[in-house]
């Protein structure tokens, strides 16, 4: 098991994660990858120690997380830039790509619920809330097999 490097909840994740999961094959069968159980908070909390033990706290202005978070955006995108198409489970990338591609999605993920906690929202409950309005902008029997926008079944 990988140490404990922050002073936060003790998550235990083996350092090849990023490598794990879904083969990138074609023909794979494990089409949908099930998520290792992380909370929110428990991401928060690791981050925010994280930040404390090195006296960032003083950088981490919302305005200055939202501009990292699209920075990293920027080196997720470095990534797919220039290669064409790629499939889901991305087979078409190395092994190193894809470490990269969990790597910078990771940066991403922890930089957007820094964000979300100085903003003062509570992200567990933004999503469901909002996980709940799309059900009903997009209701199934109309929105079914369609990638129209949501005006279009008002
Ligand atoms: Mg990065």
């Amino acid at each position: 098991m990988m140490e404990n490097i922050v002073t936060g909840p003790r998550v235990d994740v083996e350092p090849d994660i990023l490598s794990e999961g879904c083969c990138g094959s074609q023909d794979c069968e494990n089409k949908s990858l099930k998520f290792s159980d992380l909370s929110l908070e428990d991401v928060r909390k690791m981050n925010e120690n994280f930040i404390k033990e090195r006296n960032w706290d003083q950088f981490h202005s919302p305005r200055n997380v939202l501009l990292a978070m699209v920075g990293e955006f920027g080196e997720l995108s470095e990534i797919f830039q220039w290669k064409g198409e790629v499939s889901e489970g991305l087979p078409e990338l190395t092994e190193d790509e894809r470490k990269h591609v969990g790597e910078e999605i990771s940066d991403i993920f922890i930089y957007l619920v820094d964000f979300a906690s100085r903003c003062h929202i509570d992200l567990s409950k933004a999503v469901i809330a909002k996980m709940a309005a799309n059900a009903k902008k997009y209701p199934v029997d109309k929105a079914y097999g369609q990638a129209n926008k949501y005006t279009d079944y008002q």
